[in-house]
C-alpha cells in the first residue's frame, strides 16, 4: 500500500529498504506491507517480521531524500509492534505498583515528596489535641500525619478485619471499647480506635472501638463449660449382669443378705434384738 502523499522517489525505494534489512543480518524479513509519509523528505517502508517470538511485529525502514534530489538514503531501521503484535502491558512506576504487604525486612520505602498523608511537623495537623499539646510533649518530628492521611487510615481500619462490620465483631459478646485489653490511641483517633493487647485475640492490631471478640475481658463461660472434674461414666464399657441367673454365686449370696424379701431360701434378716455380725 502506497501513501499518495509520499514522493515517488521515496515510495520507489522498496528494494533499497529491503537491502538495508538484509545487510543488518538479523533475518526474519517477510512480506512488504507498504510505505507511509513522514514528511516531505522522508518516508517509512514496512515489512512483516518473521522473527521467532515477534509475530505481528514489523520491520520499519526510514528512507530520506533532499527536496530536489533523486538520491535516497536509509536513515533508520527498527523493529516495531504492529496492530496485532503481542506486547507487554504499559509500564507502571513502582510507586504505583507497590501494594500493602509488599514491604519486607531491609526494604526502604520513602514517602513521595507530595504525599498528602503527611504535613510538616511545624504546621497545624488539624487535630486539636495534637496541635495543643505538640510543643508540650516535644514531638519534634519533621512530619506528622495530615488530616487526609488520618481520615484514610481511619477508613481503612474501619473497613478492615478489625472493624465493626467483621464477622468476629458481629458474634462478639461485647465491644473493645468496654474491654480491659483495649489500649486507646492518642489524638483524635482515640475516639474510635485503640490497640488490642490480648495475645489470644487481635494482639498488636488497631481495632475499632465497636469491634469485639470472644476473648473480651468480661467474657464468662456458660455454666458447666470447661473440663469435667471426673471422667464421664461410659455405659457401653460396663457389662450388665442379670441378678436372677447368678443367685448361687457367693457374691450374690452376700448381696442377698441385705435383700431377704427376694428369696425365701436365704437366711432371714437379723431381728432387731440380734446383733448384726460385723467384721
Ligand atoms: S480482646 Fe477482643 S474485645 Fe478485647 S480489645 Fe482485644 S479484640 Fe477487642
Amino acid at each position: 500500500m502506497v501513501d499518495p502523499a509520499v514522493r515517488s522517489v521515496l515510495a520507489d525505494a522498496v528494494d533499497l529498504a529491503r537491502a538495508a534489512l538484509d545487510e543488518l543480518g538479523d533475518g526474519g524479513v517477510g512480506a512488504y506491507l507498504g510505505v507511509t509519509r513522514e514528511d516531505e523528505c522522508s518516508a517509512t517502508h514496512r515489512f512483516a517480521s518473521e522473527l521467532p517470538g515477534y509475530r505481528g511485529w514489523q520491520w520499519a525502514v526510514v528512507v530520506a531524500a533532499a527536496p530536489d534530489s533523486d538520491r535516497v538514503t536509509v536513515s533508520e531501521l527498527v523493529l516495531l509492534p504492529g496492530p496485532d503484535a503481542l506486547v507487554a502491558p504499559e509500564w507502571v512506576p513502582w510507586s504505583e505498583r507497590i501494594r500493602p504487604g509488599d514491604l519486607g525486612p531491609g526494604d526502604l520505602l520513602a514517602p513521595a515528596p507530595d504525599d498528602v498523608r503527611l504535613v510538616p511537623g511545624y504546621m497545624q495537623s488539624g487535630d486539636p489535641e495534637v496541635d495543643e499539646t505538640a510543643l508540650e510533649i516535644g514531638l519534634g518530628r519533621k512530619q506528622v500525619m495530615s488530616l487526609e492521611g488520618r481520615l484514610e487510615a481511619a477508613q481503612r481500619w474501619f473497613d478492615g478485619e478489625y472493624g465493626p462490620g467483621s464477622e468476629m465483631a458481629k458474634a462478639a459478646p461485647s465491644s473493645c471499647r468496654l474491654c480491659g485489653f483495649y489500649l486507646p490511641l492518642a489524638g483524635s483517633l482515640r475516639a474510635a480506635f485503640g490497640v488490642c493487647g490480648n495475645e489470644f485475640a487481635a494482639d498488636g492490631h488497631v481495632v475499632h472501638a465497636e469491634y469485639g471478640c470472644g476473648a473480651h475481658s468480661d467474657t464468662s463461660l456458660p455454666t458447666g463449660a470447661g473440663s469435667p472434674l471426673y471422667e464421664a461414666f461410659d455405659d457401653s464399657a460396663v457389662e450388665v449382669v442379670e441378678l436372677g441367673s447368678a443367685r448361687s454365686a457367693p457374691v450374690e449370696s452376700a448381696q442377698t443378705e441385705s435383700t431377704p424379701s427376694d428369696s425365701t431360701d436365704e437366711p432371714a434378716e437379723p431381728s432387731p434384738s440380734e446383733p448384726e455380725q460385723t467384721d
